[in-house]
Parts: C-alpha cells; sequence; structure tokens
C-alpha cells in the first residue's frame, strides 16, 4: 500500500469521527421513527436531505420506488465508481430489530467523509460515489427492482455493513425462490355429488407431501417450506381452488435453479396429474440469488476492519439467510462487513436487537463501519492493481455460474 493510500484512510476514518454528533443524530431520529418496507418515507427525505447538503446529487424516485434513491457525487474526475448500500426499513411491531438505522447512516457517515477528504486534499482520491437508497429489505427486494431497473452495473464495487453480534465479512447468502403453487378443480356438493368434483385441496396435500420425500434426494442444503395460503371455501364444497406458498433456498443459484424449483414444478405437476386438477406456478416475490464473493475485495474490507480494532471472527454458521444484496453481487462486485454491536448471540428482529440499535456500541458500530467502508472506497480509488483483481476474481466467479 502506498503512503498516500494510508494517509487518505487515515484522514477518511478522523473525518467520520469528527461528525460523529451529526451522524448519531440521524441514525436516532431514523430508529425513533420506524418504517416498514416501502413506506420509509421520512428515513429517504432524511437521507437525500443530508447527502444534498454534503453537495451530493439526488436522483428520487428511481425504480418505480417512491422511497428508493440514488445520491452522486464525483470526488475527481476520471476514477472509480464506488457504490454503497443503504437500508432504512424496519420490522412490523419491533421497529428497527435489524439495525438498518444504523446501514442507513452507516453509508452516509462513509460518502461524506469521502466528500471531506475530496476536499481537504488537493490531488489523489479520483472517482464517484453513489449512495444507493435501497428501501425493503425485509421482505421486498427492493434491490431486486433496483437492479431490474439496470442500477448498480455502473460501480466498480459495491458495499456494505450489516450490524450484527460479532465482526465478520458477508460470507454468503442463500439463493431464494418464492413459488406459489395453484391448483385448480370443478366445485361440487360435497355429500350429493362428490363424483361431478375435482378436488383442488387434494392436489395441494399430495404436492405438499411429495416435497417431503423430494427433500430426501436433494442436496443437504436444500430447504422447502411453505403453507397453505387457501384451501377451499367450505366442507359441503368441493374444494375448487387451492394455494400452496413455498420459499425454495439453497446455497447456490446453480443448484436451486438447475436442480431443486424443476423438481419442485415436477411435483406440483405430479400431483396435478394424480388429482386431476390443473395447476400453475408463479413466483410472487422477487428471486434473491446467492452472494458472488470476490476474495480480493473481502480482504481489503476485512485489513481495513482490524484496522479499526475490529479482528474478523468465526461466526459458526452454516446456513446463510437470503438478502437481495446477493443480486447487486451479480452486476458488480460487492462485499459486506458485519459489525458487532451487541453481544456475540444477539438475535435479529428481537426487541433486544432493537435496543442494541440505538445503544452506544451500536452508534459506535455505526461510525466504524462508516470508517471501514470509507477506507476501502480509498483503497479502491486509489489501488489500480486492487481493482484489476477485483475485477478478474468477480469475472471468473460470474463465469462458473454461467
Ligand atoms: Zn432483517
Ligand atoms: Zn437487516
Amino acid at each position: 500500500m502506498s503512503d498516500l493510500t494510508g494517509q487518505l484512510k487515515q484522514i477518511a476514518a478522523a473525518m467520520v469521527r469528527e461528525r460523529r454528533n451529526e451522524h448519531v443524530e440521524l441514525s436516532s431520529q431514523i430508529h425513533a421513527n420506524p418504517e416498514i418496507r416501502f413506506q420509509e418515507h421520512q428515513a429517504a427525505q432524511w437521507l437525500c436531505e443530508t447527502l444534498e447538503r454534503h453537495g451530493f446529487r439526488v436522483e428520487r424516485p428511481v425504480a418505480g420506488l417512491a422511497t428508493a434513491f440514488v445520491a452522486r457525487r464525483i470526488l475527481g474526475r476520471g476514477g472509480p465508481s464506488v457504490g454503497i448500500l443503504a437500508e432504512y426499513d424496519a420490522l412490523e411491531q419491533v421497529g428497527h430489530a435489524c439495525g438498518h438505522n444504523i446501514i442507513a447512516t452507516s453509508s452516509v457517515a462513509a460518502a461524506v467523509a469521502l466528500k471531506d477528504v475530496a476536499q481537504a486534499q488537493v490531488e489523489g482520491l479520483d472517482g464517484e460515489i453513489i449512495v444507493y437508497g435501497t428501501p425493503g429489505e425485509e421482505g421486498g427486494g427492493g434491490k431486486c427492482y433496483m437492479a431490474d431497473a439496470g442500477l448498480f452495473k455502473e460501480c466498480d464495487v459495491i458495499l456494505q455493513m450489516h450490524p450484527t453480534g460479532t465482526n465478520g465479512i458477508y460470507d454468503g447468502f442463500d439463493a431464494r425462490e418464492a413459488l406459489e403453487v395453484t391448483f385448480t378443480g370443478r366445485p361440487a356438493h360435497a355429500a350429493a355429488t362428490p363424483e361431478q368434483g375435482l378436488n383442488a385441496l387434494d392436489g395441494a396435500v399430495i404436492f405438499y407431501q411429495s416435497l417431503a420425500l423430494l427433500r430426501k434426494q436433494m442436496r443437504h442444503d436444500l430447504r422447502v417450506f411453505g403453507i397453505f395460503a387457501h384451501g377451499g371455501e367450505h366442507p359441503i364444497i368441493i374444494p375448487a381452488e387451492a394455494k400452496v406458498q413455498l420459499f425454495v433456498v439453497s446455497q447456490t443459484s446453480k443448484y436451486l435453479f438447475e436442480e431443486a424449483v424443476p423438481a419442485v414444478e415436477d411435483c406440483a405437476r405430479g400431483a396435478a396429474l394424480a388429482s386431476r386438477t390443473q395447476v400453475s406456478v408463479r413466483r410472487y416475490v422477487p428471486t434473491y440469488q446467492d452472494l458472488v464473493r470476490v476474495s480480493a475485495l473481502d480482504d481489503a474490507l476485512a485489513a481495513n476492519m482490524a484496522a479499526l480494532n475490529r479482528p474478523l471472527e468465526d461466526r459458526g454458521r452454516g446456513q446463510h439467510g437470503s438478502s437481495d444484496m446477493g443480486n447487486v453481487s451479480y452486476l458488480a462486485p460487492s462485499a459486506g462487513i458485519y459489525v458487532k454491536i451487541g453481544r456475540r448471540d444477539l438475535v435479529h428482529h428481537a426487541p433486544e436487537f432493537t435496543e442494541a440499535s440505538i445503544s452506544e456500541e451500536g452508534h459506535q458500530g455505526m461510525l466504524d463501519g462508516g470508517a471501514a467502508l470509507a477506507m476501502t472506497a480509498v483503497d479502491i480509488m486509489t489501488r489500480p492493481e486492487l481493482r484489476a483483481q477485483i475485477r478478474k476474481q468477480w469475472e471468473e466467479q460470474i463465469a462458473v455460474r454461467r
């Protein structure tokens, strides 16, 4: 690493700390006013106002989402584009129990620090910083819509942080397809003329049971789980329509789409045949992809976390859970950090996490996360050889997925 890179990183981290009070205030404001998926109007407004005040050019709405935005600022002509993903949606009842107030503010803290560095230095930081305001992460897949609208691929790298109970690196996301399987039969009087009916609920039941048998012959990481979303109208009427909603989850997109989803669709067709009903299958929320990991980018983030006295810990996890950031990682080299804001076994989506997201440790995690993102952006902007390595590794990873 050159002296220039090291110096710029130190200044960036100092700039984040210097604005501590304004960042804590923004994070606290968002925390005190929790808004659920796609209704984050106030949070988006506060974030956009803050970025505009710091000279970012804000576009909003984007991708047909009222609470999505893109905020850009060119630090110096000719350099790379670094994207940072902000999330700011809360959860029903438990508020900011996933700490997205911290994610949002940390993204702003990193972006503003980079602007501060560029303003303070005569030269050194060339490139563009882009903050993506990505709503509806909790079950809405906001980034999927933004990806479909053509965003993200303009970036050389994309970064994010997420608060949790350990310091770590995003080590994978599960690919997920949400399927709604509808069986259509023929209604009839269940006691008087059952022979006139075709029972859609029977189709759904056969389908559901066949999934249990299917699992035995599938890869260990496959998860298939679901509910009966509709099963008929009244016991005296042969059900004419029945719906099963499923999540089909695997550690890799390739296995999910080449093996698992086709197998589930075969089960649906088999169940329809056995019950003499019709079946249709549709995706009812956006597809989530797995995470394309780029080791050179992970390493750069990890080194900056270590420099902030947050060495990575073993998270000891098997299955990962899904995130709409997986889709982003197919469009540009992407990586993220987990930042510790409380006990090691802190539970996401529980009230204790809501408290941690506004605690002193939460504020410190927000600032350190912002500093790590800003420092990694400095790496990207000042080290062309690192950029080339990241691009090469990412292209290789994409190629094996095709
Ligand atoms: Zn969450
Ligand atoms: Zn979250």
